[in-house]
């Protein structure tokens, strides 16, 4: 308890009018009964043990306002958005989502902001069945902090030590348009583009959760691009002590960002975060496996490259360009390194 019992509205006000699901909202998946034994309301949440043969996939994202998201963002999709980049997680190991845990610092106690978000966060949350069980509010700098259970069999969980030499590695939709729309919010560069367009790449990001799940089986290793494609798929490539050749100029984007230099475009689509599509490996006698799970999915899925063997002069992966000529080391690096927190 950290508000005055004569506030007007409290803690507890906020948590039973914003964060309390006005209906309960379980996966269906394997489970026979409700996976939510007891939700809000108890020192903690009980969840039943997940189906034969499935474990809990969790995970937790944080975001931090003026640091992942301004402060003056809109609140339905700020709702939505930190829901999702945990959601892009167990879609990244093929979970199928459950519950997740909701702890938030507010500055104050903002009615019609709380009434947005919580519309925003309920409504992903409804999407895909999954039901917020707990979590802390407290009083502070606005942060919020999400943590997601999934349910995944653990054979079929698409970790990311598994590419092996010789795997197509492929993406999906398109990359580069959040870094685009930042770029421009943050006045790096301000040319004429259809802005409005492109901002819901950045505010609304879509969770690959349908496609995770179709890939267990399909793909040797999977991730979720959330700090810049090349830095994340290095990932999968220390994680399986493998190397990589990647056609850089093939890597789809928006017909946007196809207009702007190819400077700037290999900038975004490369190094640029905040995509939340999969970028994930799979052995090449599954590609029509892949590409017929892309049309049934209506989402497009494209060879960006292929898994190779580390060598002594190849140690990292190799950047071509569109005439299939290796950038140079030093560039190459500029690209590969990834987003992080305190570099
Ligand atoms: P405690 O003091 O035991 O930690 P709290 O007073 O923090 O309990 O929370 C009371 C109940 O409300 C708990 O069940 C907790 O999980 C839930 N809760 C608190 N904040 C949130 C929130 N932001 N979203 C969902 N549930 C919440
Ligand atoms: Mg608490």
């Amino acid at each position: 308890m950290t508000f005055e019992d004569s506030d007007p509205i409290g803690e507890f006000d906020v948590i039973r009018r914003f964060f309390t699901p006005s209906k309960a909202s379980p996966s269906q998946g394997q489970f026979s009964e409700n996976p939510v034994l007891l939700g809000i309301g108890d020192d903690c949440a009980l969840i039943n043990s997940p189906p034969s043969g499935e474990v809990y996939a969790i995970t937790s994202d944080m975001l931090v306002a003026d640091r992942h998201f301004f402060k003056d963002a809109n609140p339905t999709l700020l709702g939505h958005k930190c829901l999702a980049v945990n959601l892009s997680d167990l879609a990244a190991m093929g979970a199928k989502p459950v519950a997740y845990n909701l702890s938030i610092a507010l500055p104050a106690i903002d009615i019609p902001w709380l009434e947005q978000f919580s519309h925003g966060l309920h409504t992903i949350a409804d999407f895909h069945g999954c039901t917020l069980i707990g979590g802390d509010t407290t009083a502070g700098p606005l942060t919020i902090a999400i943590t997601a259970f999934g349910i995944v069999n653990p054979k079929q969980a698409l970790r990311r030590n598994g590419a092996q030499v010789g795997d197509d590695i492929w993406l999906s939709h398109t990359v580069g348009d959040a870094r685009l729309v930042l770029g421009f919010r943050r006045g790096e560069w301000n040319m004429q583009l259809p802005w409005q367009e492109l901002a819901h790449r950045m505010d609304a990001p879509t969770p690959r959760i349908d496609l995770g799940l179709g890939l267990r089986g399909i793909a040797s290793s999977a991730i979720d691009v959330s700090d810049g494609l090349l830095g994340d798929l290095r990932h999968i490539l220390h994680a399986s002590k493998v190397s990589a050749n990647i056609w850089i100029d093939d890597i789809p984007c928006s017909p946007l960002l196809r207009e702007v230099s190819l400077e700037l475009r290999r900038l975004c689509t490369l190094k640029g975060g905040d995509d939340y599509e999969l970028c994930f490996t799979a052995p090449q006698k599954h590609r029509s496996l892949v590409q017929t799970l892309s049309e049934h999915l209506h989402l497009p899925l494209t060879r960006i490259g292929e898994v190779t063997e580390i060598t002594p002069e190849h140690p990292n992966m190799t950047l071509l360009d569109h005439d299939g000529v290796p950038l140079p080391v030093d560039l190459a690096k500029q690209y590969i390194r990834s987003f992080d927190h305190f570099k």
